[in-house]
Order: structure tokens, then C-alpha cells, then sequence
């Protein structure tokens, strides 16, 4: 096995990957800028290398010092997490000029995957469904004209190397379309450095379902069942769950064929997801394969009982799955609720602050993945995300009466959370009897936040 890994990455997810190494017995190395230098990865690793200032362009993304960091403390291997580095194919083929294995795919198939055009063309070919739009990139605002026409209104502009919900633009009347693509391009070129855009029809109120998936080195491929992650707002996931209670094992079944499907197309291995958006009368297409671990892998892990960082790191040290498809069994249910430093009332405005008392919740079933300690200093250069509670129950039912409970058990004194907002949407008899889809926050954002706690914590559900 590794005997030391770099963890490229900061915040709740370097503490994540600290605690499988250190189950595993293997050493970990942390990095940070010196904004970082209290952070709670920096004080759980078994060393920790200052990689640079501040702004994550001179530090977290600064692939020559993490190089550097890993060779100086003698690591074998490199977990990317997710953001900064993790999809970017030069910093792997770095890693391994530099001998050090990278925990994730391979770089051919995750520069194929990371053109979210390109991506779309695999899986066409693969016989993946995909949104009915471009065949690739559109090469100027005549084509995507002509595209967007023949497509079918409305349409939605996305950014080939988009993420985030970042770079993309909803049109539903032709004589926006030039407007609100110069918008979307210029929010390409702000955040990704790229100007590549494409056209897919937008679906309408459709539920975002993905899968998450397995692949070893030696051509085994599985999947660990869906999430769904329509509670979003600006296209960003807020809320996640599984199993998804909308899909029915026919469709479960089909959906989860195909994304194993779309991983042996694009030859991938380790730790993947394959992302799809399911419209209303069951009809799913694939948008995207994120070519990391994600944000809501708790979910799965909670309802699988499988611990996918550490598969990750046996794959990347060429152990072959040891897990069949027909071992993999979905038991109970699980939420997650990312907690950020936003304001909802204020548009989800982040904030930061220095945090004074701290209460995490805890109790049974209830799991937190935090950087938050007492005393932290919430840092304005990076991600506003400070916590993820999943909880697992037997039923949905527990688990909405779980994670109400655990939100109630959290307190972040000085930053402002959404938190509260997420208790009172759990109350929302369309969440609870599962009838939502990607636009539910959108649609109920006035309701939820004019609706009082007290009517919330006698509500019946
Ligand atoms: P997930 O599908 O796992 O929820 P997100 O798209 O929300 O992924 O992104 C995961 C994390 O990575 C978030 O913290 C987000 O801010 C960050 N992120 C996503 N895309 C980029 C990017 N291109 N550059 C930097 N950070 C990104
Ligand atoms: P990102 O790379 O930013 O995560 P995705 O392509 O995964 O972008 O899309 C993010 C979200 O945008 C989806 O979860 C969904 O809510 C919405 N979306 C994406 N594509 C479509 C589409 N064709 N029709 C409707 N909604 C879409
Ligand atoms: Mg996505």
C-alpha cells in the first residue's frame, strides 16, 4: 500500500481524505497557504508543507509547489479532492513525471470527460442518451443561432469547461439568445479561462439523478446506486438524497446500466459520476461525468456502507474491486445539507466571519464533515461550503425527522448559514412527500423564508 499521500486541497474534504488514510495506516502530508495555517487538515495531517499566499492561484493551484511539497516529504501518491487541481489533466501528468500517483483518472480520460462538448459526443456514440442539442462546441453566435432554431426553445448555453453551475444560461425567447450568450461567455472567460460554448435543449423542471460509479484498472465497472440533487439553487446543489424516491427500479436499473456504460466508454477508472437530468415523464439524458470525488459522496457511503476514498486509494494502487455489482445493497436513507456561509434571504450572499460558539450536531445516524473548530476564521479567498450533515435512517420519513433535528443541534455563532432556511424547507409538504425537481427552491423561496419556525416545529409530516 501508499505509505504517504499529499492532499492537494483544504477545508472538510483534505479532513475526510486524513481520516481514510489514517484507517488505512498511511501517512499524510497537508498543504495550505498561510491563510490556512490554523486549519484543522493542517493539525490532523502527520505533516504539513506551506505551498504559498492566500489567492488559491499562488497556493492550491500552484502545481509546481505541490509538486515540490510531495517530493520534498517523500509521498508516493496524491489525492486531488475536488475543485482546484482535481480536474485538471496537466497537474496529473505532472504527478506522474514527478513518480507520484495520482488518486484518480487517468489524464486521457479525464481531459475527454473535462470538455463537457466532448463529453457529450462519447456517450451519443456510446449509445449514452444525451440532451438533444449541439454535436460538439459552436464555433460563433450564427451557428448557435441556427443550433438553438433547429434544437427547439427554450435552450440553455453551456461552457464546455464549466462547473459550478458557473457559465451557463437559461433562454426561453429567441431574441435574448445573443444577450444572455455574450453573458454566459463572459462568465466562461471570468472563471475558466476558456470561451468554448455549446447548446442543449433545456429540459423543464427536471431532476438532477446521478450515479455514482466504481471502475478498477482491470476493466471492472460499478455503480453504487443514484443521489438526487434537485435542490439546488443558481444550479449549485444544496440538498442531497438517496435512493431517489422518484425512479423505479426499471429506471434505477436502466439508468444505472448506462452510466456504467458511459464510464467503459470513456475508459475510466477510480471514483466517478455520472450525471443525468430526468424530465417529467421519465425520459433521462446525460449532462455531464464529474472525474472526481464529489461533494455528496457521504450520501452513498451512508447508504452503501462502502468507504469511497479508501476505494479510490485502492484502485489507484491497482487493486481490483473487490465488490460485484450484485454486493452492492441500498439500505435505508440517507440526506445530506451542505451548510455555506450564505445568507438566504439575501440572495444566498456568502459571508464570513470569526466563528465563536460551536455546536455540531451528533446523536445517532447523524454524521458531520466540517473545517469549522471554535475560534476559526472563515476565509474570504475560498469556498464558502463549511459543513456537510448526512444523516442515514430505515426510512426517508426518519431521515427528514433526523436531519430537521440535526439542524436544530446547530450553531455557527458569527457567520450566518443556511441552515434555518434548510429546516424550514424540510418542513415543505412538497420535499417531504418527495414531489420537487431542480427548480423547487426557485419556485418556493418566498413561502420558505416567510414561513415561522414555530408553524414549522408543530407541523405534522
Ligand atoms: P459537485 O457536483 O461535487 O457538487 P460542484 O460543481 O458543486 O460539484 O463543485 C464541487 C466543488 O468544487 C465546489 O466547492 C465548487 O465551488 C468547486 N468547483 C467546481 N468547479 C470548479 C472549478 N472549475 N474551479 C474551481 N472550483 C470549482
Ligand atoms: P456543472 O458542470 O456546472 O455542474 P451541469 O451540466 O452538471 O453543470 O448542470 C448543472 C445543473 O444545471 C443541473 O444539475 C441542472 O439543474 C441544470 N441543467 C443542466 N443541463 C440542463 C438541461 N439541459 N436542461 C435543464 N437543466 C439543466
Ligand atoms: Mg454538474
Amino acid at each position: 500500500m501508499f505509505k504517504r499521500i499529499l492532499i492537494a486541497n483544504r477545508g472538510e474534504i483534505a479532513v475526510r481524505i486524513i481520516r481514510a488514510c489514517m484507517e488505512m495506516n498511511i501517512e499524510s502530508v497537508a498543504v495550505y497557504s498561510t491563510a490556512d495555517k490554523e486549519c484543522l487538515h493542517v493539525k490532523l495531517a502527520t505533516k504539513s508543507v506551506c505551498i504559498g499566499p492566500a489567492r488559491a492561484q499562488d497556493s492550491y493551484l500552484n502545481m509546481d509547489a505541490i509538486i515540490s511539497a510531495a517530493k520534498v516529504t517523500g509521498c508516493d501518491a496524491l489525492h486531488p479532492g475536488f475543485g482546484f487541481l482535481s480536474e485538471n489533466p496537466d497537474f496529473v501528468r505532472k504527478c506522474q513525471e514527478a513518480g507520484i500517483t495520482f488518486i484518480g483518472p487517468s489524464p486521457e480520460a479525464m481531459e475527454a470527460l473535462g470538455n463537457k462538448a466532448t463529453a457529450r459526443k462519447i456517450m451519443k456514440k456510446a449509445g449514452v442518451p444525451v440532451v438533444p442539442g449541439s454535436d460538439g462546441p459552436v464555433s460563433d453566435y450564427k451557428e448557435l443561432e441556427k443550433i438553438a432554431k433547429k434544437v427547439g426553445y427554450p435552450v440553455l448555453i453551456k461552457a464546455s469547461a464549466g462547473g459550478g453551475g458557473r457559465g451557463m444560461r437559461r433562454v426561453y425567447e429567441p431574441s435574448d439568445l445573443q444577450k444572455l450568450y455574450e453573458e454566459a461567455k463572459a462568465e466562461t472567460i471570468a472563471n475558466f479561462n476558456d470561451d468554448e460554448m455549446y447548446l442543449e435543449k433545456l429540459i423543464v423542471n427536471p431532476r438532477h439523478i446521478e450515479f455514482q460509479i466504481l471502475a478498477d484498472e482491470k476493466g471492472n465497472v460499478i455503480h453504487l446506486g443514484e443521489r438526487d440533487c434537485s435542490i439546488q439553487r443558481k444550479n449549485q446543489k444544496l440538498i442531497e438524497e438517496s435512493p431517489c424516491m422518484y425512479i423505479k427500479n426499471d429506471l434505477r436499473n436502466a439508468m444505472g446500466k448506462a452510466a456504467v456504460q458511459a464510464a467503459k466508454a470513456a475508459g475510466y477508472t477510480n471514483a466517478g459520476t455520472v450525471e443525468f437530468v430526468v424530465d417529467e415523464k421519465g425520459h433521462y439524458y446525460f449532462i455531464e461525468m464529474n472525474t472526481r470525488i464529489q461533494v455528496e459522496h457521504g450520501v452513498t457511503e451512508a447508504v452503501t456502507g462502502i468507504d469511497l476514498i479508501k476505494e479510490q486509494i485502492r484502485i489507484a494502487f491497482h487493486e481490483p474491486l473487490k465488490l460485484k455489482q450484485k454486493d452492492v445493497n441500498i439500505k435505508g436513507h440517507a440526506i445530506e445539507c451542505r451548510i455555506n456561509a450564505e445568507d438566504p434571504a439575501k440572495g444566498f450572499m456568502p459571508n464570513s466571519g470569526k466563528i465563536g460558539f460551536l455546536n455540531v450536531p451528533g446523536g445517532p445516524g447523524v454524521r458531520v464533515d466540517t473545517l469549522l473548530y471554535n475560534g476559526y476564521e472563515t476565509s474570504p479567498f475560498y469556498d464558502s461550503m463549511m459543513a456537510k450533515i448526512i444523516v442515514h435512517a430505515p426510512s426517508r420519513l426518519e431521515a427528514i425527522r433526523r436531519m430537521r433535528r440535526a439542524l436544530l443541534e446547530l450553531t455557527t455563532e458569527g457567520i450566518t448559514t443556511n441552515g434555518d432556511f434548510d429546516y424550514l424547507l424540510l418542513h415543505h409538504p412538497d420535499f417531504v412527500k418527495g414531489n420537487y425537481n431542480v427548480s423547487f427552491i426557485e419556485k418556493h423561496m418566498e413561502e420558505i423564508l416567510k414561513w415561522d419556525q414555530a408553524a414549522a416545529d408543530i407541523e405534522e409530516l
